[in-house]
């Protein structure tokens, strides 16, 4: 995985180490699940098509130890 130099302190998620200013820690993106796009109207989330829906992404910290 590709590191880059941490601008702030950050916890890794993997292993809950420290990250340092200035360490060099990785980013990966996890996924919790779906969201729907729709907001067309106030249907209920069962009408919903399939196609409005996606997955509901976050960037999480990982150190460069857990990176490597
Ligand atoms: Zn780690």
């Amino acid at each position: 995985m590709k590191t880059k130099r941490s601008m702030k302190e950050r916890e890794c998620t993997i292993c809950d180490a420290f990250i340092y200013r200035g360490d060099q820690y990785g980013q990966k993106s996890v996924s919790l699940g779906k969201q729907a796009s729709w907001s067309i109207d106030q249907r209920p989330v069962e009408k919903i098509p399939a196609f409005a829906w996606s997955d509901f992404r976050v960037k999480v910290d990982i150190c460069a130890r857990c990176a490597a």
